[in-house]
């Protein structure tokens, strides 16, 4: 047993789940049929409505005006039946999605927000958080990572990093999982010279982080050192762009594997070391993929991300809508693991920006990688229905043509109807937990369906 899977089984013993078991579990299941894999989650789908029937107000209306039972659950279909629903529909009637035998799931109490500002709270069984940890360790496993065992630094953001001084318990926790935190907020030279120096002393071979800042990091390795070869690095929760990738790969010299994860809908897709799209979860949740006339995605369309979390017993959620958008793969991963496949994860719906022309421009589509020798980063401001500002940290040489030659770009998908300004700044600050946002809307848009 290593320091982290002590861990685990005490908060096991204490939360009434088994870390060890479920990591057997998901590591076993990973190769079940379609058939098997169905089966699993319809058991968990009839469960989770004749619990939600009987403990929540909102479930026992919805279930009610549209005649559902949970033992008429043969077949997943019976989920279509259900609407979709997002952060400001829940937070209408919050009370209404608990469970009146919440406690007894040793809930945990979250909270997440939007770009747009609607903050969300909600809560994840102890089981549900336990089962979703032995996802992630399968993912690391595909790198050659064990957690607990392996050093690992982390490129995070997150509230350890907001105070000054870690509590006791962030130091415990730390410990625990022998990570080794380098600081995303402060990306400088110097730091990210210490950084580097820390990594070849203490010997770490694996690295994680938001992919901006992994990102920053490999290039200033790439610039000042040329290289430093890793076992793996994994980045998650935000968009992860190809070129972003490429040059990952090329300065730590071995596999990356980017993640999605969404704690409220308990949704998570996965590279494998093949790196060629994302396994779904298919132990957590069910994730649908819905095209924007509401039927499911065939391989090869876009869609929103829409969830059912098989475990959370706390605050069930049924078709819930996190506001992200995926693109479904069109054939299998040449890994042979059967877990089902997205090409990508395409983004969030609020890095899209709907303009009053009737067009959509997504913020993350913006041609970053042809001007990543000119610009530092680059941010999209919708700041009024018909106004759309891209802030601009230039890098020496960058000229009034560059500006434009975005214009030009910009003009043409945004249509000439829309004003749009290039603002040079010295500095575009990260989210408070530390994320990089491609797109801040200043519009009281609906982000949910
Ligand atoms: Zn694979």
């Amino acid at each position: 047993m290593n320091r982290s899977t002590t861990a685990f089984a005490l908060l096991g013993l204490k939360h009434g789940f088994n870390m060890s078991r479920m990591i057997r579990f998901v590591n076993e299941n990973q190769y079940w049929p379609q058939d098997r894999i169905e089966e699993y989650q319809v058991m968990q789908l009839r469960s989770l409505l004749e619990h939600a029937y009987k403990h929540t107000k909102y479930y026992r209306r919805v279930m009610d005006e549209l005649g559902i039972k949970a033992s008429m659950v043969k077949d997943l279909t019976i989920l279509k039946q259900f609407p979709i629903i997002g952060k400001q529909e829940i937070n209408q009637c919050w009370q209404d999605f608990v469970a009146d035998n919440a406690k007894q799931y040793h809930p945990m109490h979250r909270v997440t927000s939007g770009t747009t500002g609607v903050t969300f709270k909600y809560l994840n069984d102890a089981k549900s958080w336990g089962l979703n940890w032995a996802t992630k360790e399968r993912t690391f496993s595909w790198g050659g990572y064990t957690f607990g065992k392996d050093k690992i630094a982390t490129l995070k953001g997150g509230s350890m990093l907001r105070r000054a001084k870690p509590s006791l318990s962030g130091r415990f926790w730390k410990y625990l999982h022998n990570y080794h935190d380098l600081s995303v907020v402060h990306l400088s030279d110097t730091n990210m010279e210490q950084y580097y120096r820390e990594m070849i002393d203490l010997n770490i071979k694996f690295l994680r982080g938001f992919p901006t800042a992994v990102y920053t990091f490999a290039k200033y390795i790439a610039d000042k050192h040329g290289s430093l070869p890793l076992k793996a690095t994994f980045t998650s929760a935000e968009y992860l762009q190809d070129f972003q990738r490429e040059l990952i790969k090329d300065t730590f010299k071995t596999n990356h594997i980017d993640a999605y994860g969404c704690g409220d809908g308990m949704g998570g897709a996965n590279q494998c070391e093949q790196a060629k799209g994302y396994h779904i979860n298919i132990e957590t949740s069910i994730m649908e993929i819905i095209a924007s006339n509401g039927s499911d995605c065939l391989p090869g369309e876009e869609g929103e991300i829409v969830l059912t979390s098989l475990h959370d017993y706390a605050m069930p959620l049924v078709r819930y809508t996190p506001g992200d958008v995926a693109k479904v793969a069109s054939g299998p991963c040449p890994c042979g693991r059967s877990l089902p496949l997205l090409e990508r994860i395409v983004g969030r719906t609020s890095d899209l920006i709907d303009l009053p022309n009737g067009r959509s421009l997504n913020g993350i589509a913006v041609p970053f990688a042809e001007w990543a020798d000119k610009i530092e980063k680059f941010q999209l401001w919708h700041t009024k229905p018909d106004e759309v500002i891209l802030k601009v940290i230039p890098k020496e040489g960058f000229t009034r043509q560059d500006i434009d030659h975005i214009n030009e770009i910009m003009t043409y998908h945004l249509g000439p109807e829309i004003r749009f300004a290039v603002d040079l700044v010295d500095d575009i600050p990260l989210s408070e937990s530390g994320k990089f946002r491609y797109v801040v809307s200043k519009i009281n848009k609906q982000i949910s369906k």
